[in-house]
């Protein structure tokens, strides 16, 4: 079985627990002002208001006059994740994160030692909540498709278990873009065929859906029966990591853009030094409002997990990016920034006094400080220019 675990509005309710004045009132992390920036994170008070995450600030400060804007504390929650991590690990070495809050654990292996993967969620949310005073939703399933789906269906505070037998009627009346690839526009076609529910697609042929969809009908066709062979593959085995997320809102202010770019490779970096890894290749992902997706990556001579290092790359790769859109006005939905290419060599041989070694220092010392009291008030500013 697999348990999917996902924090509920992470870094606010992290952050209402770190300021407890707020518990109660509409806070949202992003920023940086009420004007600028996107919003990273809404609490359930802000979402009352219609406020989601990936949101414009603008647009979340018109709908709540009385929001609460903290600017991301991207260490903070990187310490937070790593302690998570801690409580998952006792369970099962076969962990997949997705992001800082969210992963798949298999714990296939686990069973004999601690009981079934339901005991073993329930256990670990309750060690959540006791020991970092944090809400997490579960979703227990076969496999990964379903556990997602599973552990979005009764949030915050989820907790659902979905056996093998009652996968299909689980699965069928919900909506077909809860499907893994179905995007707003596949959405759109399939819903013109009247084709709504994940039951109306299972009542198609597979033949039916390879020829209207290509080689994605085959792949709806097999989750829409609850089909899913993917493995949970740890970040030990992990060939990249990354983080990508699509705008509530297309988003063409170049400034909010790179500010976001910059949330994202601070995660990617965090999470690298988390896991002791460096990669030499760094990729850049910028989809445009007409779903055009330009991937673009660079290969560095020397693997790095710095964050000024990789933010350099993403920066250029991002521009370069842009300038090849052909309607030069970027309008964007998505970005994402990954680094891959590791080698296992974790030790780092660098020259003492170049400028990198420098940002190791700063990086290492972010981290190690953190860890130590798990909150930290150092955030490295951010370059934009
Ligand atoms: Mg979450």
């Amino acid at each position: 079985m697999i348990i999917h675990l996902d924090m509920d509005a992470f870094y606010a309710s992290v952050e209402e627990r770190e300021h407890p004045e707020l518990v109660g009132l509409p806070v949202v992390v992003g920023g940086p002002s009420k004007t600028r920036g996107v919003v990273a994170a809404a609490n359930y008070e802000a979402r009352k208001f219609g406020v989601v995450s990936a949101m414009p600030m603008m647009q979340a400060s018109r709908l709540c006059p009385e929001l609460q804007i903290l600017p991301v504390n991207m260490p903070l929650y990187v310490s937070v994740s790593k302690q998570i991590h801690e409580i998952f690990n006792r369970y099962t070495p076969e962990i997949e994160p997705l992001s800082l809050d969210e992963a798949f654990l298999d714990v296939s292996g686990s069973i004999k030692l601690f009981g079934s993967a339901e005991e073993i969620a329930r256990r670990i949310k309750q060690e959540i909540k006791d020991e970092l005073r944090l809400v997490v939703s579960a979703g227990i399933a076969p496999n990964k498709f379903v556990a997602k789906i599973a552990s979005d269906f009764d949030k915050p505070d989820g907790f659902v278990v979905v056996e093998e037998d009652a996968m299909q009627d689980f699965l069928d009346p919900l909506p077909v873009k809860r499907i893994w690839g179905v995007g707003k526009k596949t959405e759109l076609q399939l819903n013109n065929y009247g084709i709504t529910t994940i039951k109306d697609l299972r009542n198609q042929s597979v033949r039916w859906l390879i020829d209207r969809f290509g080689k994605q009908g085959d792949h709806i066709y097999r989750l829409a029966h609850g089909l899913d062979k993917r493995e949970v593959i740890s970040d030990a085995k992990a060939k990249s990591i990354s983080a990508e997320n699509t705008f509530i809102e297309n988003i063409s202010d170049k400034e909010i853009l790179i500010a976001y770019l910059s949330l994202l490779t601070e995660q990617v970096a965090a999470r690298l030094r988390e896991k002791n890894r460096k990669g030499k290749t760094v990729t850049v992902k910028v989809r445009f409002h007409d779903f055009t997706t330009i991937v673009r990556s660079k290969t560095l001579a020397e693997s790095t997990n710095q964050t000024q290092q990789i933010w350099l790359l993403v920066k250029s790769l991002f521009t370069a990016a842009v300038a090849s859109n052909a309607s030069g006005r970027p309008v964007v939905r998505l970005l994402g920034v990954g680094v891959s290419g590791f080698n296992n060599d974790t030790t780092y041989q660098g020259d003492l006094f170049s400028e990198g070694s420098k940002h190791d220092e700063l990086d290492g010392v972010a981290d190690e400080i953190n860890q130590r009291f798990g909150k930290l008030k150092i955030h490295r500013g951010r370059n934009t220019k």
